[in-house]
């Protein structure tokens, strides 16, 4: 497992830093649970910016390491693309403040071909370090098996449990994967949005590091789709940009935080936070 911290902290978005809202749903320690590198900036790296410009604390655990289906000619070459793909998620990361992610370097795209149990096991251990109030993953609703592993993984790990400081789940949408589900019993189907405004620069800048995933537009993983989901989330409750949420799981005081936090976080027209 590799961990790392830096020093890194980004300027604060506004005069005086701090707002006030979000950690009202998201409580003091968020982890995000990503299949691979980039998932995590893809699926909410508006709201991580914003989180740690709150002085929350974020945790970024890699699954995998997005990197070995791709049939990289010997291990050589293999150790050398995994290496690439952890450089850029640090610079990445750095872009957007945080100073803590592990990397457990699982084999990319056959996250399947471990019992659940096992992938459950190390994400619990991880929760049981880090004591997160509140965690991100991935949709059950994505093409990719990967991510639909990662939310099976979270959703075992973080069980209810009498010691379990978990407070709420959610997942994110990733474009290319979340967007290719024609199951219409199955779409994903955001009732929690988060307005990033503020931090889309940041989240687009953060995955521009990526420069081996990144493609042209049309292609859904590209910085002009990119922004045009942010925007197209935002303009379904007219702000400039915002990230959408499946919540998967939230408890009751969750529930009373997040009617305390309209602000931020506006629900769908219809659903009621009370
Ligand atoms: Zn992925």
């Amino acid at each position: 497992m590799l961990e790392s911290r830096s020093n890194s902290r980004p300027a604060p978005l506004t005069p005086g830093g701090l707002k006030s809202h979000l950690p009202y749903l998201f409580g003091s320690r968020v982890l995000i649970v990503a299949a691979h590198p980039d998932d995590e900036v893809l699926g909410c790296g508006g709201t991580i910016r914003l989180l740690i410009e709150e002085g929350v604390e974020v945790l970024v655990l890699y699954l995998s390491d997005g990197v070995t289906s791709r049939g990289s000619h010997g291990e050589k070459l293999e150790r050398q693309d995994i290496e690439s793909r952890l450089s850029d998620a640090k610079l990445a990361l750095r872009e957007l403040g945080v100073q803590n992610f592990k990397a457990l370097g699982l084999k990319d795209n056959q996250l399947d071909s471990y019992p659940i149990l096992d992938i459950a096991k190390l994400i619990e251990s991880v929760v049981g370090d880090f004591k997160p109030t509140f965690v991100i993953t991935h949709s059950l609703s994505d093409l990719n098996v990967d991510h639909r592993v990662a939310n099976q993984g979270v959703l075992t790990a973080c069980r209810p449990q009498p010691s379990s400081q978990v407070r709420g789940i959610a997942s994110f949408e990733v474009l290319s994967s979340t967007g290719w589900q024609f199951d219409s019993k199955n779409q994903f189907a955001p009732n929690l949005f988060v307005d990033i405004s503020e931090s889309l620069e940041s989240k687009i800048s953060a995955l521009g590091f990526f420069k081996n995933e990144i493609r042209e537009f049309p292609h859904p993983r590209s910085l002009a789709a990119l922004e045009s989901l942010a925007k197209s989330r935002g303009a379904q409750l007219g702000v400039p940009a915002a990230e959408g949420r499946s919540r998967v799981k939230s408890s009751r005081s969750a529930e009373a935080e997040i009617s305390r936090s309209r602000l931020a976080l506006l629900p769908v027209p219809g659903e009621e936070f009370q």
